[in-house]
């Protein structure tokens, strides 16, 4: 068992963890939370349901993370969805899964993974102060000596930093920890936004459709500008991050079916929020681009025979009304716009080069995106304490004995789904446990 005095900076789902792991190993433990109440992320995440973890193969969520996802092997190996599941059902919380392989706890109430978090702190004798910011980590002679707040100076042994990323500022995760880590020496991947809103060029266009919600579309993203899009590397099949084995060719970025919802300034909801990080990266260097297929189930030919019966059929009919059968009104109005087709033409006078325009323009609705929105409105940070300066196996830095990480403070991210809390618990559980057998 520990004798260690350990302090954990920030009460979120990665160091509430830490902090109850390295109590129920022994040691001394006090975890300092700026907020009033500990775990204000969680319990708005997944919309207050809190999707903690997913069911996908170990190697499937590795995928999740990208680059860096093999560096959580090491904490997966210590705790994973099966061990965090268990925790759960320790303390009465049972769990569903719903499609996607997405696990939340059954009552649906993101509030009782804080109660089960709290009562693990509680039960092992962490000491939870709240109110408390940490300032400053002191060191002497490169080893850990004390943590500084306000008001207070709280001798350690070992430091967990679980202070989170920069993204919803007023959960408590304002990058205080990313600036404590530089001032040791760390080197800090640039902060950016992930899973975030983007904002497209076509300002009035996307405001003229705000609200719709489209469930079922193909949404391509591409490093060159919405004019220079080639329509014939358009994929019918998803490829990007965490879907195995399909990596796009530049400038194509990534291509997925799923919904989208126009906003005032641009686009959101799941295809959009699932490659904004992506498209973030591909801006810092070029122009970045959309292309929307509204109808990915029909073939371009498919579709132009589809229109051209359907116009056979009702030759009286106003052209827009037929097409308000395939889309919302306004995306109609809005594809007859980039066809060129005026809307009150009968559907009978439509001409083989109108009927061509209006199929491609059902197959490649084209935005360019300007920016993100910014990173206060992303779900999660990406970016962080770089990788290369910690030891995957304890989440100990290199550069200061008895300084540990965990969380989303480290450059680690994932797309929705549960990921990002399971890399939290799990890297948690390995920095509270490695805390308290330092050495
Ligand atoms: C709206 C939303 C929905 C989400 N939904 C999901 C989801 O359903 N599934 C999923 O997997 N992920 C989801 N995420 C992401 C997930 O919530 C985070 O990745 C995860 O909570 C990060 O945990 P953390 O403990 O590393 O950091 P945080 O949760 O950010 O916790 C950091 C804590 O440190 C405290 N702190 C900061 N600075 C200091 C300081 N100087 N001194 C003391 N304390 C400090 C903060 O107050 C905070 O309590 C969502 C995120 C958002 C914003």
């Amino acid at each position: 068992m520990s004798s260690k005095k350990v302090v954990v900076a920030g009460g979120g789902a990665a160091g509430m963890l830490a902090a109850g792991r390295a109590a129920q190993k022994g040691a001394s433990v006090t975890l300092l939370e700026k907020m009033e109440r500990p775990g204000k992320k969680v319990l708005i995440s997944g919309n207050t349901r809190c999707n903690l973890t997913n069911t996908l193969s170990l190697d499937g969520f590795i995928s999740m993370y990208g680059v860096n996802g093999k560096f959580l092997y090491p904490a997966f190996q210590r705790f994973f969805r099966e061990e965090l599941l268990e925790l759960l059902s320790r303390y009465g919380v049972s769990t569903f899964v719903e499609p996607g392989g997405r696990v939340f706890p059954a009552s649906g109430k993101a509030d009782d993974v804080v109660r089960v978090l709290q009562q693990y702190l509680q039960e092992n004798g962490a000491k939870l102060v709240t109110g408390t910011r940490v300032d400053q980590i002191e060191t002497i002679k490169g080893c850990i000596s004390a943590v500084k707040t306000a008001g207070n100076v709280y001798p350690a042994d070992a430091v967990v930093l679980a202070t989170g990323g920069s993204s919803y500022p007023q959960t408590g995760s304002t990058g205080d920890g990313c600036r404590m880590a530089a001032a040791l020496g760390h080197t800090i991947v640039k902060l950016r936004p992930a899973l975030v809103p983007l904002v497209v060029k076509e300002r009035e266009q996307a405001g003229a459709l705000q609200g719709i919600s489209l469930q079922d579309i193909r949404l391509t993203s591409f490093a060159c500008s919405a004019q220079e899009i080639d329509i014939s590397s358009i994929p019918q099949h998803d490829c990007g991050r965490g879907i195995g084995g399909r990596r796009p060719k530049p400038p194509l970025i990534e291509s997925r079916k799923g919904g989208l919802i126009f906003t005032q300034y641009g686009v959101s909801g799941p295809a959009v929020l699932l490659m904004s990080l992506a498209v973030a990266d591909a801006l810092d260097t070029g122009p970045a681009s959309l292309s929307i297929d509204l109808l990915p189930a029909k073939g371009q030919k498919q579709l132009a025979e589809g229109l051209q019966s359907a116009f056979d059929r009702h030759g009286a009919r106003f052209v827009q009304t037929i097409l308000e059968e395939l889309v919302p009104g306004r995306i109609a109005a809005t594809v007859l716009g980039n066809a060129g087709v005026h809307p009150e033409i009968k559907a009978g006078r439509v001409s083989a080069r109108q009927r061509e325009s209006l199929s491609l323009s059902l197959k490649d609705l084209r935005f360019d995106i300007e920016r993100t929105r910014p990173i206060a409105e992303a779900m999660v940070t990406a970016g962080g304490v770089s990788l290369a300066e910690v030891d995957p196996r304890t989440l100990q830095s290199k550069l200061v004995n008895g300084l540990y990480f965990c969380g989303e403070m480290l450059d680690i991210d994932a797309d929705t789904g549960g990921f990002n809390l399971q890399a939290a618990f799990s890297t948690g559980w390995l920095a509270g446990e490695s805390a308290a057998m330092l050495r």
